[in-house]
């Protein structure tokens, strides 16, 4: 078995939508990045890079490529576990904490887990998504963006 973490945080800008492990959830502004910006499937991604010791998101899918502009983030996790099963790997359960000012996340998390578990060929018991608040501290507190960490665990390996 193998450990990995994942980390990221992305501005919350006008005139973007929101996208949460693959779910659309419905708020005045979205975060900016190269590919839709979804910080919680990019840091799941990272996590599972980071098991397999198969470097970053960031040397995967980097940011000049035109390939991966406005992409949804959910190729790039079909394109992950690609590398991560040919190196002989299985997602045994993944682990994640969203840090959002707003908006209210908790009606959303089971759609989000339901909706990458699929993608991380697991069953949504073993997806856990969770929704924290800053409480008003920092630049997350006052809603200038959105960050997530996540854990997975991998298991069987070349
Ligand atoms: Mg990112």
């Amino acid at each position: 078995m193998r450990v990995g973490i994942g980390y990221d945080l992305h501005p919350l800008v006008e005139g973007r939508p929101l996208v949460l492990g693959g779910v659309k959830v419905p708020f005045g502004r979205g975060l900016r990045g190269h590919s839709d910006a979804d910080v919680l499937t990019h840091a799941v991604i990272d996590a599972l890079l980071g098991a397999a010791a198969l470097g970053t998101i960031g040397q995967r899918f980097p940011d000049t490529e035109p390939r991966w502009k406005d992409v949804s983030s959910l190729v790039l996790l079909d394109e992950t576990m690609l590398e991560i099963e040919a190196a002989g790997w299985r997602v045994g359960n993944v682990d994640a904490v969203i840090t959002a000012e707003a908006p209210r996340l908790q009606p959303h998390l089971g759609e989000i887990a339901r909706t990458l578990a699929p993608h991380l060929k697991v069953t949504p018991e073993r997806v856990g998504v969770k929704a924290s608040s800053p409480e008003g501290v920092g630049a997350l507190g006052r809603g200038e963006g959105i960050a997530a960490q996540a854990v997975a665990l991998l298991e069987g390996g070349a």
